[in-house]
Parts: structure tokens; C-alpha cells; sequence
């Protein structure tokens, strides 16, 4: 048998599918060639069979590392129930428990072990005395600190590949930017990574940005329209969880508060009461929803602006899953922007971290298709707008706008694509300031060439060029603006490019008193 034809017929007789989904067998071919890889395949992509099914044809044992202790067990039964040898490892289970799975790992009785990162280091010697096949490393995306998510029991995980050298390592997630792709694969010393990204597109999702000015009554609104259709609000902090779940209620509508600081029983509870469709919505912070496995969610609301796109892209993305429309709403208030500038001032990579919520910010305001922004952020490059975002279904008016791009462009190019925003626009109005004379730039080509615009129009039109995925944000560089390919159209092969006159944002002021 071939290679493809052994891996079709194991797909078929372990996991009773017909067919690989999109990049699935070219990851498994790389894993099975013993090469490194990083997969980024949206939520619901089927990340599993990538190293669940290359498991199976290795001599050795396959170890999955995961931070969902919680998932574990479900992934290891549906694997038994597959007929495969597998078990898990953590701090849920007693030493005795975990002595009966060593014993069996030892006596090369599992091909697969689920272990949280916490609980790999005494497992480490095991490893040593039995052949490593594959190391998979779940949510990768923990690793990092440049990511949305990063857990501190993940930093340890680069050295895996100085342990074990001759081990294939496979890093998967749902996401993560350029910049985060770059971290994962440097902090986990992958050797050559392949990187498979998978498309990003959901298309079932409505995407809509409305102003937080009575935000309660506005979902009050939304959910009285949608009785029988549950759905998730994501808030900022735990006190708004509750408050906002108690306000619903009184509404009589079924809600439920979850954060990390409840009682895990009744977290439990309440997750489950979701996916059995008893309780209507939860209202929770990004604790909830990692994981969960719910494929009828028909709404995701943002009820305070997320810290950053990648993290607000797996929210809504929990939406939908089944592939029928699903509407997301997001609250953009500029109160919240204030107060998450505190929050990623304080925290690590404070600079990378500002960037990132800058761009989730001009999202917001944005007033081009949302869904190419999106895409575009995730380095997925589209002419077409979606249809069915609010910009969309509301377009404002576009003008011609491919000189300003021209010359804002090759500014870009100009300075060698090697400074931050700010430094762009003063070079295009022709400013003296010492960041335009300390490197001599007044004497480049297009100096000044646009120095009819004003400072704040320029800020919006390069704003509105990132979004259409003209130019971007290197948060690893010091936050310079980089061309995309789709640059290159516009500066030499006469690629037209609409804009907007630049006008009022929708970030504005609120000034109810929500919680
Ligand atoms: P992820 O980890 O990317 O969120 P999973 O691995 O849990 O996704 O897969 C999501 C769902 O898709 C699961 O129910 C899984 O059984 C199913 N699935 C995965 N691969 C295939 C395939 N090739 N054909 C049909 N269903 C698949
Ligand atoms: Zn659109």
C-alpha cells in the first residue's frame, strides 16, 4: 500500500471518516517524514486526527500536551471507544491512579498519552527508557506571550526538543498571528517548521460593530428576538459576569455567569447546563469557551472590546459551528480601551501587547469590510468584500483613493519599510521633527509629498490601507509598517484602491453607568 492509501484506510477503520479535511493529510505526511510542524487550523478544524491518526503507525508513544485537563478525559474515552490504547496524566487523579497508567505506559500498552504541562517533568525519565514517537503540543499558543492566552506552564516546553532531538514535535492551535506563529516556533525550538495555516474564513458569522451606549438594553433587545437560540456575552471582568447574568434574568431570560473564580462545580454545571440548551445564555470572561464543544452557539456578543483580534477571532469563532448563520456583535467603548491600555501597559510585552490593542481598536472603527480585516490579519489576503458584515450591508462612500495609497505606499517603501507608523505620516507631510532629520530622510524621494493631507486624515487613510491588507503591523519589529504583496499591485501593476473620507469614529464616549 502507498502511503496515501494507508493513511485513507486508517482514517476510515479507526475514525469512520471518507476524507481528510484541508490540510490534515499534508501535516500527517510531515509529522509521519519525522519533520517539525506547526498547524493553525480554526476551532472545529479537526486538529485531533493530525497527530491522533500518525500515532497509531509510529513504533512508539505519542504524547499530547494539552492545558484542558478538563477535556482530557472526553479525548482519551472517544479515543478508546475508537480502539485505541490511549490514557491522560494530571493533577485531577490520585498517585495511585497515576502509577496504574505509568505501569501500562511502561509496559508499552498505550500508543497515545494525554499529559498537562504541570505534570510532564517526573514523567520525563519514562520517556527516556521507551521510544518517543511524536511529541503534540495543543494550544500552542499558550506558549507565548505575544499570544492571548499564555499560560506560565508552557514556557518549559522549548526544552522537549533539546531532551528528545530526534522526536518530531507538531504545535497546533487555532490562533495566532504572524508574530505569535514566529514566538511558538522560536520558544518551542522547532527544526524547520512546515506551517500549515488553514483558511480562516467563516463565512456563516455576520460580523457587526455597534457603539456600547446602552449596551443592557440592547441585548435585552437582541436575545427577546431570539428565544429559542443560545449564545455567549463576553465581558471584561467577573463583576460584570454576574451583574449583567442577573439583569437577564430579571428579564426572564435563562442566564448564567461563569469566570475562573467560581467554584469549579458550578462551572461544570454550567457549561454543561449550555450544551444541553437548559440554560440560554452565559455571560462569562475568556475563561469560558476553550474547548467547549457546543455546535449550535448562534450568537457571540462582546460586551466590552477584546484585548486583541486574535483572541476576539476564537470568541466569535465559537459561534456557528455547525456552519449555519450565526450573528456576533461586538461593544466598542472607549471607556474599555482606556482601561485595557492599563491592563497590557502593566502586563508582559507591554509595547507588543499596546500594539495589538491598537489594531483590535481599529477594527472597531473601522469602514471597510470587517471580514477582510480579519482575514487580512491572519495573513489571508482577499480583493472581495464579504457581504455580510455591517460595513457591508451599510457601505459608506467610497472615492478613488489610489494616489493617496500610491504615495502612502511607497513612502512605506521609501523608508525602507523600517519605522513606525507615526514616522510614516511625518515623512508624508514633510514634518521637521528630529525622527525625519536624525536619519536624514528629508532628502528621500516623495519627502513631503503629501503634505496637502492633514496629520490625523493621513492616520486614518493608512489605517484604512492596513485593513484592506495593503500594509501591516510588524509587532515583532518594533511595531514598523511592512508592505503585503498586495502593495506591490497597487505600486506597479496599477491596482485600483478605494477609501473613505476620513470622519467620526464609533468608538465614542459612553456615558451610562453599566456595569
Ligand atoms: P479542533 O481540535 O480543531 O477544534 P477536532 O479535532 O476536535 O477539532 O475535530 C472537530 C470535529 O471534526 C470532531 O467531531 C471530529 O471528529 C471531526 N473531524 C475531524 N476530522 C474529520 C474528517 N476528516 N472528516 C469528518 N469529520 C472530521
Ligand atoms: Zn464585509
Amino acid at each position: 500500500m502507498t502511503t496515501t492509501q494507508t493513511l485513507h484506510k486508517t482514517l476510515k477503520d479507526t475514525f469512520g471518516f471518507e476524507k481528510f479535511r484541508t490540510n490534515q493529510e499534508a501535516i500527517i505526511t510531515t509529522i509521519l517524514e519525522q519533520q517539525d510542524a506547526l498547524a493553525i487550523m480554526p476551532t472545529g478544524g479537526g486538529k485531533s486526527i493530525c497527530f491522533q491518526l500518525p500515532a497509531l503507525l509510529f513504533p512508539g508513544i505519542t504524547i499530547v500536551i494539552s492545558p484542558l485537563i478538563a477535556l482530557m478525559k472526553d479525548q482519551v474515552d472517544s479515543l478508546k471507544t475508537n480502539g485505541v490504547q490511549a490514557c491522560y496524566i494530571n493533577s485531577s487523579q490520585t498517585a495511585t491512579e497515576q502509577q496504574t497508567y505509568i505501569e501500562a505506559i511502561q509496559n508499552h500498552e498505550i500508543k497515545i498519552v494525554y499529559i498537562a504541562p504541570e505534570s510532564l517533568s517526573y514523567l520525563e525519565n519514562l520517556f527516556h527508557t521507551l521510544t518517543l514517537s511524536l511529541i503534540a503540543i495543543d494550544e500552542a499558543h499558550c506558549i507565548s506571550s505575544w499570544g492571548h492566552d499564555f499560560r506560565p506552564a508552557y514556557t518549559n516546553l522549548g526544552y522537549l526538543k533539546n531532551r528528545f532531538p530526534s522526536t518530531p514535535i507538531l504545535a497546533l492551535t487555532a490562533t495566532a498571528d504572524k508574530a505569535t506563529r514566529q514566538d511558538i516556533s522560536a520558544q518551542l525550538n522547532l527544526k524547520n517548521p512546515k506551517i500549515f495555516i488553514s483558511s480562516f474564513d467563516r463565512k456563516n458569522l455576520s460580523l457587526e460593530v455597534r457603539p456600547a451606549l446602552d449596551r443592557i438594553k440592547q441585548i435585552i433587545d437582541f436575545v427577546g428576538q431570539k428565544p429559542q437560540e443560545s449564545g455567549i456575552i463576553y465581558c471584561l471582568s467577573r463583576k460584570t459576569t454576574e451583574e449583567l447574568a442577573q439583569k437577564l434574568l430579571q428579564q426572564g431570560i435563562a442566564a448564567k455567569a461563569y469566570h475562573a473564580g467560581l467554584d469549579t462545580k458550578l462551572r461544570s454545571q454550567t457549561q454543561d447546563a449550555f450544551i444541553n440548551d437548559e440554560c440560554q445564555v452565559v455571560c462569562a470572561t475568556i475563561a469560558f469557551g476553550m474547548g467547549i464543544d457546543k455546535s449550535n452557539v448562534r450568537w457571540v456578543i462582546h460586551y466590552n472590546l477584546p484585548k486583541n483580534i486574535e483572541g476576539y477571532y476564537q470568541e466569535i469563532g465559537r459561534a456557528g459551528r455547525d456552519g449555519l448563520p450565526s450573528e456576533t456583535i461586538l461593544f466598542a467603548s472607549y471607556g474599555d480601551v482606556i482601561q485595557l491600555q492599563k491592563f497590557a501597559s502593566q502586563g508582559l510585552n507591554a509595547d507588543v501587547q499596546l500594539a495589538k490593542l491598537e489594531r483590535m481598536k481599529q477594527y472597531a472603527d473601522a469602514l471597510s469590510c470587517r471580514r477582510k480585516i480579519l482575514l487580512a490579519y491572519f495573513g489571508e489576503l482577499v480583493t472581495e468584500n464579504c457581504g455580510n458584515c455591517d460595513i457591508c450591508k451599510n457601505p459608506p462612500a467610497f472615492f478613488d483613493g489610489t494616489i493617496i495609497a500610491q504615495k502612502a505606499l511607497s513612502a512605506i517603501s521609501r523608508l525602507k519599510q523600517l519605522e513606525p507608523l507615526v514616522v510614516v505620516i511625518d515623512f508624508l507631510k514633510g514634518s521637521k521633527n528630529a525622527s525625519i532629520y536624525e536619519k536624514n530622510y528629508q532628502n528621500l524621494k516623495t519627502y513631503a509629498v503629501g503634505s496637502t493631507i492633514s496629520w490625523q486624515d493621513w492616520n486614518q487613510y493608512l489605517i484604512q490601507l492596513m485593513n484592506q491588507g495593503f500594509c501591516e503591523v510588524a509587532f515583532d519589529q518594533k511595531n514598523k509598517i511592512k508592505l503585503t504583496t498586495l502593495a506591490h499591485e497597487v505600486l506597479f501593476s496599477g491596482q485600483k484602491v478605494q477609501l473613505i473620507e476620513p470622519k467620526k469614529v464609533v468608538i465614542e464616549k459612553t456615558t451610562s453607568k453599566e456595569p
